[in-house]
């Protein structure tokens, strides 16, 4: 068997000759792929507007900027993501919150989130970053319901969800990062992620304001509508309007992302395929205190086992040279975070999700036959 990583991305011959159908192009950077790239994947979402950016995190700064995060704000989110979620937030000198996750869906706690809220007298609190953990998309009526009722923005960080979807109170599929609640959601295009472009990011919005703002923050905060220019209108004329940074992807990576765009679907049916395996074959094993599980609409980003003496597991699969992992390391444990007086114990549900879970290897060119190995190693560990 050859070494099983946890996530892989699947590049095709289309691929690679999109990227030198780009490089024998006139634009490198910032040409027609960007464009088609962000309407592709508008349309796939289901939003009206997208962004292309250099990386996931990066779209998750603008949207702070845009949304004005500033010191002295505070913002909720989920201690079990990649820091970045929270980071952001730090980028504009405000303050994070974590909130707790529920134990079954792993995600943030919508009780947990209100109790905060109301403590908060001041107002202090002005977004909630939910997080599509592994791949599970957060009820995003209900976050909108709860935001309205305390002014709060919500962003939604979908990296972990393209394709994915959850069922609102008429059971209607509303897709992830579709605009219909959050105001803002942000996607990254980092090779373990459904869509790989090397690096790169995209927000998605339904609304126009921020979606133009944040156009001119990605490449410095020139305008780009020449009609917004204020003194001059020469041919040679630029104009910055606020402080922006250079985000943009290349046309390289659009081409990728794009050509890699058209076989998400197909990645996505093979993910829950899997899924529906791992599912199935872990279901009564006494070992496994808690899993994904088949969830309508579940984009399968990870496949998440809690089980017992998970050390142990983790040090024999790679011995193995299969390369769960964990996902994640609270974030409120971080050493910078703790700078802030966040301490263990604090979120007791997340804590004890990361005491036992294990990310299994969960890509769509994973064969049947390793995927066989896989679970058959697990099962081995615990009777051998
Ligand atoms: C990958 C990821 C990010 C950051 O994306 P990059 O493209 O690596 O900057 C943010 N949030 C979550 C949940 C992620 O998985």
């Amino acid at each position: 068997m050859n070494k099983i990583p946890y996530g892989r991305q699947h590049i095709t011959e289309d691929d690679i000759q999109a990227v030198v159908d780009t490089l024998r192009s006139d634009y490198l950077t910032q040409g027609p792929r960007i464009a088609e790239f962000e309407q592709a994947f508008a349309d796939y979402v289901g939003a009206k507007y997208a962004v292309a950016v250099s990386n996931g995190t990066a779209a998750l700064h603008l949207n702070a900027i845009a949304l004005n995060v500033k010191p002295g704000d505070k913002v909720i989110t989920t201690p079990i993501t990649f820091v970045a979620s929270a980071n952001c937030v730090r980028y504009c000198g405000g303050e994070v919150i974590f909130g707790d996750i529920h134990p079954e869906t792993y995600l943030l706690d919508i009780k947990h989130v209100r109790k905060i809220l109301e403590a908060d007298v001041q107002r202090e609190i002005k977004g909630i970053i939910p997080v599509n953990f592994a791949g599970r998309v957060v009820d995003m009526q209900v976050f909108r319901q709860l935001a309205d009722e305390f002014g709060c923005w919500i962003i939604e960080d979908a990296c972990h969800s393209p394709g994915g979807f959850f069922l609102d109170s008429n059971q209607n599929q509303v897709m992830s990062g579709s605009g219909q609640y959050a105001d803002l959601a942000i996607f990254s295009f980092h090779p373990v992620k459904h869509i790989a472009a090397g690096e790169g990011g995209m927000i998605t919005t339904n609304n126009e304001e921020l979606y133009q703002k944040i156009l001119n923050l990605r490449t410095h905060g020139i305008q780009q509508d020449p009609s917004n220019r204020i003194y001059d209108d020469s041919l040679w004329y630029y104009e910055m309007h606020e402080l922006g940074y250079n985000y943009r992807l290349t046309d390289m990576q659009a081409a990728l992302g794009k050509s890699q765009l058209s076989r998400a679907d197909e990645g996505l049916s093979r993910r829950r395929e899997l899924a529906n395996r791992y599912f199935d074959f872990f279901k009564n094993k006494p070992y496994v205190t808690g899993q994904s599980g088949v969830i309508e609409g579940h984009a399968y980003h990870l496949y998440v086992l809690e089980v017992k003496q998970r050390k142990e597991l983790h040090k024999y699969l790679r011995d193995l040279e299969i390369f769960a992992q964990i996902h994640y390391i609270p974030a409120h444990l971080m050493p910078y975070y703790r700078q802030f007086g966040w301490k263990e114990g604090d979120l007791p549900n997340a804590e004890k999700y990361y005491s036992h879970c294990i990310s299994i290897p969960m890509f769509p060119s994973l064969s049947d036959e390793e995927q066989r190995f896989v679970m058959d190693k697990i099962d081995d560990f615990y009777n051998g």
